[in-house]
């Protein structure tokens, strides 16, 4: 039920933010989403065709863009995207790792009428 609490946060911002500029309907949100987060997008556009029924938003277009997960070796300092979650470094072999994107979720913009 990840997907389902995610699209109604996400739901409840367009709304907001479409009320706020007087929008009459929204046409496109435009999500970032982190590769770590898990998300499926089928899940969030089908929950989201459900959930925005009878609001402003019902009927948007949902354009996803993925985030691939980036880390950055704290042996060698060097960044680089994770690979099929294999969690070693590939210049020194090091296995300590930070995550410096992947776990991005947002709303980039909306486009409204
Ligand atoms: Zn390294």
């Amino acid at each position: 039920m990840h997907e389902l609490a995610i699209t109604q946060s996400m739901l409840d911002l367009v709304l907001e933010q479409a009320g706020e500029i007087g929008a009459k309907e929204v046409g496109r949100i435009n999500l970032v989403i982190g590769e770590m987060c898990g998300v499926v997008d089928e899940c969030v556009q089908f929950y989201f065709n459900f959930l925005s029924k009878g609001t402003i938003a019902e009927g948007a277009a949902l354009s996803f863009t993925m985030v691939p997960t980036a880390v950055r070796c704290r042996g060698c300092n060097k960044s680089f995207e994770l690979k099929e979650f294999d969690w070693t470094c590939p210049y020194c072999r090091g296995n300590s790792l930070e995550i410096i994107a992947g776990k991005e979720l947002f709303v980039e913009s909306i486009e409204v009428e």
